[in-house]
């Protein structure tokens, strides 16, 4: 009966309200006493939507992927998690995970702050790349990760995505590369510019081995990254709500002169436009690419 399910479902969000309740009043009596006045909502119970600022349970944002109910932003996961949700089980295998960038142009604290993101993260650089199956499909992959420097481009990340695809040409594999980042990193210089070049270089040379290679967008995908092999894919697949641009929107409007719309350098914007081929739930992420892998397989040893 409609009803008793009602109730059901209505004792369980009753009984979760009264844990949140216990916790948020254990907290204010705390604070009371050392006389201070934010009340902290607890962090690994609620998500708060960046975007749209809805509330809502963690553990039902964790049950839909990490994607916010109410406006349907796909928030920033790590690499690991991204792999972790798409390649078949015990079929990733990592390429050069010992690559790490160094100094090259003496850049202030820059080995300081590699070193911490590195502990932070377990990460080594920005990206982590290999060759794995997904729904029983053989590829080479490649996950940026924004936590590492906001997935900025220098020259290690550079040089793992040009060994990612001169490895996949010899070995005739197709290229899937989730992106994620910031542009070109600031505290590489010219180095990191020049990986534009290089791994455009790289996807050329994959493209004329008539191989395939999708680029999965997710936010933000921006600059230098935005400008070079992220837009280079065959196909160009989406996470909704993701920042997609190159230079930021103030820069933009300072330099015509002109508001632009709301929904400017967003997911939806692109396919609209017919930049990007196909907006995909992260829950069908895993399916679609299979589905993809398997068509374009077809005919090729
Ligand atoms: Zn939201």
């Amino acid at each position: 009966m409609p009803g008793l399910m009602n109730i059901s479902r209505n004792r369980k969000e009753f009984e979760k309200l009264q844990n949140i309740f216990a916790m948020v009043k254990t907290r204010v009596c705390t604070y009371q006493k050392n006389n201070k006045e934010v009340i902290p909502i607890p962090k690994d119970l609620i998500f708060k939507c960046p975007k749209c600022h809805n509330v809502e349970f963690m553990d039902e944002f964790l049950l839909h992927g990490k994607v916010c109910s109410a406006c349907n932003y796909h928030t920033r996961i790590s690499a690991r998690e991204r792999l972790d949700i798409t390649v078949d089980t015990g079929t990733f295998e990592e390429w050069d995970e010992n690559l790490e960038s160094l100094n090259p142009i003496n850049f202030p604290k820059y080995d300081e702050k590699i070193e911490q993101l590195q502990e932070r993260t377990g990460l080594r650089e920005a990206i982590i790349t290999g060759k794995c199956k997904i729904e029983g499909n053989p590829c080479a992959i490649g996950v940026m990760d924004s936590n590492f420097m906001m997935a900025s481009m220098g020259s290690v990340v550079g040089e793992k995505i040009t060994r990612l695809f001169e490895r996949a040409t010899v070995t005739r594999l197709p290229v899937v590369l989730f992106t994620a980042s910031g542009g070109a990193r600031m505290q590489e210089g010219i180095i990191s510019l020049m990986q534009m070049a290089k791994t455009s270089g790289a996807v050329g040379r994959h493209s004329s081995s008539q191989l395939m290679y999708m680029t999965v967008l997710t936010d933000p995908t921006t600059g230098g990254v935005a400008a070079s092999f992220a837009a280079l894919g065959d196909i160009i697949l989406a996470e909704p709500k993701s920042l997609i641009g190159f230079a930021g929107r103030r820069v933009i409007e300072n330099t015509i002169k002109q508001k632009l719309p709301d929904n400017f350098q967003s997911s939806e914007f692109f396919l609209e436009h017919g930049f990007i081929d196909m907006l995909v739930q992260r829950s069908e992420m895993r399916k679609t690419i299979g589905r993809l892998l398997r068509l374009h397989s077809h005919g090729k040893g």
